[in-house]
């Protein structure tokens, strides 16, 4: 973390999980358990349906609802999707976009990705740009190539004062749901690429204001080394951001 330029954010992205009375009842107990949050920003990532009773719950407390994808076009025959804009109109305020699982089963591209954030940036909502790399892909020593590309993709036709709105997630897929973490240093390593992508492009001012996240099977035990790491500005975090004592455990590390 390098809070003096950046903020520190952490998302919990609950997948397919929770129902709108579960949301309710985890917000409730989160409002609860929540410390003054001074130094890290929070944000729930929850499914489409939980949206409306995430925010309502989460409006007296300094938590952020985010979704966990959208569609890139306004409107229109698209069956089954949601746009930025109905979103924005829920109070949300974050979408995650690229996530591994949605690449993997849902054909998501480098493309749609892109085409995915200038979407919810024209709506106003913040994405969260995630990029990993597959066992496979780690061990043919291809990591830095394919992080380097899913990061120029994804900011194609992004002005530079757009840049402060989108946060990066760095998932090793081999790391995701399998308790298999990066490595603090390996974590860190990827993290520092991703930002010296974006200063290539934008300069070092920009790059410096970019938060990116870890995400891999972070939890209360790991939270603290891999937040340790100065390109590592929070976490997205799923299967330990399903009960709210871990997922206060990791918000408590970033406090550190
Ligand atoms: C995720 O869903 O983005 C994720 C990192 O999951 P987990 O923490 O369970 O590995």
């Amino acid at each position: 973390m390098n809070r003096k330029y950046r903020k520190t954010i952490i998302a919990g992205n609950w997948k397919m999980n929770k129902t709108p009375a579960e949301t309710k009842a985890f917000i409730d107990e989160l409002k609860g358990k929540l410390g003054k949050q001074r130094w890290c920003d929070v944000v729930l990532c929850v499914p489409f349906v939980d949206i409306p009773a995430a925010v309502r719950a989460a409006r007296d407390a300094k938590v952020a609802i985010a979704a966990q994808n959208m569609h890139w076009e306004k409107s229109g025959a698209f069956t089954g999707e949601v746009s930025a804009e109905m979103l924005k109109e829920l109070g949300v305020k974050f979408v995650v976009i690229g996530h591994s699982e949605r690449r993997q089963y849902f054909a998501e591209t480098n493309e749609t990705v892109n085409l995915k954030v200038k979407a919810a940036l024209e709506n106003g909502l913040r994405p969260i740009i995630c990029v990993g790399e597959s066992l496979e892909e780690r061990e043919a020593d291809i990591t830095a190539e394919l992080i380097t590309t899913q990061v120029k993709i994804a900011l194609r036709d992004i002005e530079a004062d757009q840049m402060r709105k989108i946060v990066f997630a760095y998932e090793p897929i081999w790391a995701i749901g399998t308790g298999k973490t990066a490595t603090a240093e390996q974590a860190g390593e990827i993290c520092g690429l991703i930002r010296s992508v974006i200063r290539a492009k934008y300069g070092a001012r920009v790059a410096r204001s970019v938060t990116i996240q870890y995400g891999g099977s972070m939890n209360p035990k790991n939270a603290e080394e891999l937040l340790a790491q100065l390109d590592v500005d929070g976490g997205l975090i799923g299967g330990a951001s399903l009960k709210v004592d871990d997922f206060i455990s990791i918000i408590n590390a970033s406090n550190q």
